[in-house]
């Protein structure tokens, strides 16, 4: 059987799903993998590494020979023409709010699978691409916040004078917020972080960083049994706020990336504690695609207010280390394409019970199956 890894059309997607090291492993388990020209450009990949990991390299028109399609975003419409019915599609498909999307991948017959959708159980750790793209995106913001702030991050004691360590403060601490506050602290910053959820606490302290939230009764049983944030009370949000805000108009560099799962991105900023920050100051919301967290943060924009603060709000951000993301994001879908092969005949063999199938299959044999967008939509 052929699979087929395309060439993002999106401009601003320089990511790939697939890397060499899955493209041997593919080969390995009896596949043919046609990699389209260039696909891999963007991360790095040239076809010449492909070739060499076991692929040819085909054309766009080659998707219409596939039994499955390994990419990053959703296909388009024109994309989904050149599939063949019953292709299984595997790839980020951001379905709410794009339900006529979903309902195209059911009209092209596809067996779509939306990775974003992986339970976060120890099975499917491997699989889980919202982990590891949120991971780099972490990385990237602080990245993207020392390029912006005019100055070093650690203390430097030369003999021409001191320079102070920047103040950096991470709002929401998930995976991206971990490896944001693990960053910055790697590059010598003052570090100090916030989140609802209070089993946070010791980890944002097992990486030398300080803990700061309003630690009330409403606080403590804040986290759901997922592992994820609830939306807070008006007076819980209130009074955080406050003691934010005092927090915020000290800092240097402020990171955020809370998000609640199912509902807008919470606003954790208001423009009046962003007029209290010190010129040249910088803000990344993480959380601008979904609605950020900052008031005035515009996606894929850098503001800068009347004040001097720059708001970052780049769009893809994991994508901004296009080549890392690659090499994760690859293995995440390998991982999810194995456990869908029969390891006799070497060819897919769909298991619709399987859990992690239930959970993030959209559509399949021409119909939306997934619950959560079956009969909403067609
Ligand atoms: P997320 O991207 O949904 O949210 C980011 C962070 O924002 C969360 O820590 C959340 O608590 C926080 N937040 C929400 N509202 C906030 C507010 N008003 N103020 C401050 N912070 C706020 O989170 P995520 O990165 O997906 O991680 C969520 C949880 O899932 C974590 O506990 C993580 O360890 C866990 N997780 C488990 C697995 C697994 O078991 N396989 C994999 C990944 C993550």
């Amino acid at each position: 059987q052929i699979i087929f890894i395309p060439r993002e059309v999106a401009a601003s997607e320089a990511r790939v799903g697939a890397s060499s090291d899955s493209v041997k492993r593919l080969v390995g388990l009896g596949f043919d993998v046609i990699v389209e020209t260039g696909a891999g450009l963007g991360s790095r990949i040239a076809d010449a590494e492909y070739a060499q990991a076991g692929a040819t390299i085909g054309k766009a028109s080659d998707a219409a020979r596939a039994d499955a399609v390994l990419k990053v975003r959703r296909p388009t419409e024109a994309e989904l023409k050149g599939y063949k019915a019953g292709a299984a599609v595997l790839a980020t498909m951001d379905p709410y709010g794009n339900e006529a999307s979903v309902a195209a991948m059911a009209r092209a017959g596809v067996t779509a699978f939306a990775m974003e959708f992986m339970p976060r159980i120890t099975r499917a750790q491997v699989m889980d691409v919202l982990s590891s793209q949120a991971n780099l995106a972490g990385y990237q913001a602080v990245i993207d916040a020392t390029y912006e702030y005019d100055r070093a991050l650690p203390m430097m004691m030369t003999a021409a004078g001191t320079v102070p360590a920047a103040r950096v403060f991470v709002m929401g601490v998930g995976v991206a917020g971990l490896q944001a506050i693990a960053t910055a602290r790697r590059l010598g910053a003052v570090v100090t972080a916030t989140d609802v959820r209070p089993a946070v606490k010791e980890q944002v302290q097992s990486l030398g960083a300080k803990f700061l939230a309003v630690e009330d009764e409403e606080f403590r049983a804040a986290e759901t049994a997922g592992g994820y944030a609830r939306e807070m009370s008006k007076e819980y949000q209130a009074r955080q706020a406050a003691l934010t805000a005092e927090h915020i108009a000290k800092q240097d560099i402020v990171i955020t990336t809370a998000l609640i799962p199912g509902r807008p991105a919470p606003r954790l900023i208001a423009a009046d504690v962003v007029a209290t920050m010190k010129p040249g100051s910088v803000i990344v919301d993480l959380a601008v695609e979904r609605g950020g967290n900052v008031e005035g943060a515009v996606a894929g924009e850098v503001v800068t207010t009347a004040n001097g603060v720059k708001i970052v709000g780049h769009l893809n951000v994991a994508g901004r280390v296009a080549a890392s993301a690659s090499l994760l994001y690859a293995r995440n879908l390998y991982a999810f394409l194995e456990t869908m092969v029969d390891k006799e005949t070497k060819e897919l063999a769909i298991n619709r019970e399987d859990e992690l199938v239930k959970a993030t299959m959209l559509t399949d044999a021409g119909r939306i199956v997934h619950p959560n967008f079956a009969g909403k939509v067609e």
